[in-house]
């Protein structure tokens, strides 16, 4: 196999011609390193080879990795972007620089709260299910402007874009991709602060070339960085 190092360089490389490509700036696309089921020991190596931001989605695993020896002095910024629960939200709450996967308003309803008991300021993103498929989680494109109004004045947390899992299939994720593009410039006609809604958390191993020609500004790319799961 090759070593994380080199995968990440090569990653890096692929980032940039997609750029390129696309005629974006790579300062403009963050990769962010999915480590789920995998052990701090090669999160500490991706960290060593330059990584800084890494995406975990199952909170157990994240809470036991972020006070791991190996990595509990690594200045790393980690994102949640598993399924969050809202009994769950206590546990992470302040140890993460961005929750991904916000799929419901009751969910931002309790995630808000959080924050507020915890004089914290937290960032997040909508998780939208562009694919319509059941199994994936993720608020419909129909809601989410009807839901905007309530969630853009929820105090102590800031909506700052959108994520999506596409579909497997790489046209059809494109097109899932433009439309969640499409969605965040609506919400940011509607938005009280249209400067902070910026993020686009789109494109995955399989597809992130086409989530960065659609406008990615963060990929979660974890199969192609730590091997297979
Ligand atoms: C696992 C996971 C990824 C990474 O997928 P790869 O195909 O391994 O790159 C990205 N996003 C989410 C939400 C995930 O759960």
């Amino acid at each position: 196999m090759e070593s994380i190092a080199s995968n990440l360089e090569e990653i890096r490389e692929q980032i940039n011609a997609a750029c390129i490509k696309a005629g974006r700036k790579p300062e403009e696309v963050r990769l962010i390193a999915v480590s789920k089921t995998k052990p701090a020991s090669l999160v500490r190596e991706a960290f060593d080879a330059g990584q800084i931001e890494f995406g975990e989605s199952y909170v157990q695993e994240f809470l036991d990795k972020y006070e791991d020896s190996l990595l509990v002095n690594c200045p790393i910024e980690w994102h949640f972007i598993g399924h969050l629960q809202s009994n769950k939200i206590r546990s992470i709450i302040g140890k993460v620089s961005l929750v991904h996967g916000i799929d419901k308003l009751s969910t931002a309803e309790e995630l808000s709260k959080r924050a507020v008991q915890n004089n914290l300021l937290v960032d997040y993103l909508l998780e939208v299910n562009t694919s319509g498929e059941a199994s994936k989680y993720g608020m419909q494109p129909g809601e989410l402007l009807g839901a905007a109004e309530t969630l853009f004045h929820l105090p102590n947390i800031t909506l700052r874009g959108l994520m999506t899992i596409a579909s497997p299939d790489t046209a059809l994720a494109q097109i899932e991709f433009r439309q969640l593009r499409k969605l965040l410039e609506a919400l940011r006609e509607i938005a009280p602060e249209p400067r902070k809604l910026t993020e686009l958390s789109m494109g995955m191993s399989g597809d992130f070339e086409e989530a960065i020609e659609e406008g990615a500004t963060m990929i979660r790319v974890g199969t192609a960085i730590f091997g297979w799961r």
